[in-house]
């Protein structure tokens, strides 16, 4: 399976996550469209940084009481974070593998920051 970017039409392989040729982050273009439906009179839904984690330990606790809470979310890690800030790829600068950003819909926002609260400080 192809990934084709929604903006510029370039085709990438699924691994590819933002199009190289205009830096479209495609993963969060597909959730944005599998959501279209319900938000098209409001102009569409917009994803939000719900989290920007400088250590991965708490990615997978997040992510899997997202998925119990059903509340679709991106992933966006690694390089791929570092493409998305426009960052330079210098070799002294590159970002650390477990360096990672979660992002939600805008409309699910209050219910994904109780998650993420759960996560940080559980018993709470
Ligand atoms: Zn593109």
């Amino acid at each position: 399976m192809a990934r084709q970017c929604p903006e510029c039409g370039s085709e990438w392989i699924d691994s590819v996550q933002v199009c190289g040729d205009c830096g479209t982050n495609m993963v969060a273009a597909e959730l944005a469209a599998e959501h279209e439906d319900g938000a098209a009179a409001a102009g569409g839904p917009s994803l939000v940084l719900l989290w920007k984690m400088e250590s991965g330990n708490l990615l997978e606790a997040l992510v899997d009481r997202l998925e119990k809470a059903d509340i679709p979310y991106v992933v966006v890690a690694g390089t791929a974070v570092s493409v998305f800030e426009e960052l330079p790829l210098e070799p002294d600068h590159l970002p650390e593998p477990w360096r990672a950003q979660v992002w939600v819909v805008e409309e699910l926002q209050e219910r994904a920051v109780r998650v993420l609260n759960q996560v940080l400080r559980p018993g709470s």
